[in-house]
């Protein structure tokens, strides 16, 4: 893509080159751009010897959705959350669910001002702002200009990103965000990586974790997308959870989540449950204590036991929440050992067994 006008607005996360280049630190891509292109996401770009965001101000997509959808299941549980999404990624996912907006190329959605984002999430009775459907970190700007903006009306912000950031975007990060979910895809594993997603490896997403708990105190929870035959390894299992256990504590929440044919894989079949099942063992061997099924409606490890005694102390159908035994402190009511879920739901779901995803 040629620039020949400046759209959008100057971005913040670049460096200049001796060579005259402009190099992006919003993301691991780490993109040197020279004056008139644009780096792999498509939506950052030089013009006049400025990087720009250019889809600043450009919503593509806006839902409301639980928060459970995130998956986010131990911050401020059923919750309403408005989702928002610009065009481009930097990451090409074979798989992506959301292909038609995060590997559009196209400088287009509707035009939002930060304030304006806020005010259609007040009107929608949301408690907060996500920022999704594509990687969140490349237009980091914007999220970080409604992010303000919706602390102010006390609305909270979530990213879930895939994790491919930098120190200068964690720091961004932190200006603004409550809560992040990190997904791996394959467990990280680079075999798949490589040939899935298009990156070299996962190496940037571990330090991004380990930044984030560095340097901010945002809540993190993980998600990991199981892909038969090519992206569920326990071994790989094993080592990213290993990870969780030792770098972040045994209370991360970690999700397994099922896969489905999409975009350029549809030759593969869902994730069989008796995998994901394998993997949630797996992450209970090395010690982490909530661990849970995605995608997989009605099964039994959707809900949150207590570790102590195993009660359920959330149980839940899909996206929503159909009991909850805790005390006022988040305690289980059966043993009192305290659960780190911040917040409690509004409402709880008792009858709801239709869930839509
Ligand atoms: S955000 Fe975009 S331009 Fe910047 S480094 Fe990542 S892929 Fe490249």
């Amino acid at each position: 893509m040629l620039l020949n006008e400046a759209p959008g607005k100057e971005a913040t996360l670049y460096s200049r080159l001796p060579s005259g280049r402009l190099k992006c630190t919003a993301c691991a891509r780490l993109c040197e751009i020279p004056e008139g292109k644009v780096g792999l996401c498509g939506i950052r770009g030089v013009v006049d010897g400025k990087l720009r965001l250019l889809v600043y101000g450009k919503v593509i997509a806006g839902h409301i959705d639980p928060i459970e959808k995130k998956p986010v299941t131990h911050y401020r549980p059923g919750t309403s959350i408005f989702s928002i999404a610009t065009t481009g990624c930097n990451w090409l996912c074979k798989y992506c669910q959301n292909h038609d907006i995060s590997q559009r190329r196209k400088i287009e959605g509707t035009e939002m001002t930060p304030t304006e984002v806020v005010e259609n999430a007040a009107n929608y009775d949301a408690d907060g702002i996500a920022y999704t459907y594509n990687e969140p970190s490349i237009f980091i700007e914007f999220a970080k200009d409604c992010g303000i903006e919706a602390h102010k009306r006390g609305i909270f912000n979530i990213f879930v990103s895939n994790g491919y950031d930098t120190p200068e975007s964690v720091n961004m990060m932190n200006e603004f965000l409550d809560c992040i979910t990190v997904d791996f895809k394959g467990s990280g594993k680079q075999e798949f990586v490589r040939r899935f997603i298009g990156i070299p490896n996962a190496d940037p997403i571990f330090q991004t974790l380990k930044n984030i708990r560095d340097k901010t105190s945002i809540h993190t929870e993980i998600t990991d997308l199981i892909v038969p035959q090519v992206g569920d390894d326990l071994d790989d299992a094993k080592r990213l959870c290993k990870f969780v256990y030792d770098e972040l504590g045994p209370d991360t929440p970690i999700h397994f989540l099922r896969f489905h044919p999409d975009y350029k894989m549809m030759e593969f079949d869902s994730t069989p449950v008796e995998t994901l099942e394998k993997h949630h063992r797996v992450a209970k061997e090395v010690g982490l204590r909530y661990a849970y099924l995605g995608n997989v409606p009605g099964h039994p490890l959707e809900h949150t036991y207590c570790p102590e005694c195993n009660s359920v102390v959330v149980g839940r159908y899909g996206f929503s929440i159909t009991s909850w035994n805790l005390t006022e402190k988040n305690c289980c009511k059966s043993c009192g050992h305290r659960i780190p879920i911040l917040g409690k739901p509004k409402k709880i779901h008792k009858n709801r067994f239709q869930v839509i995803w």
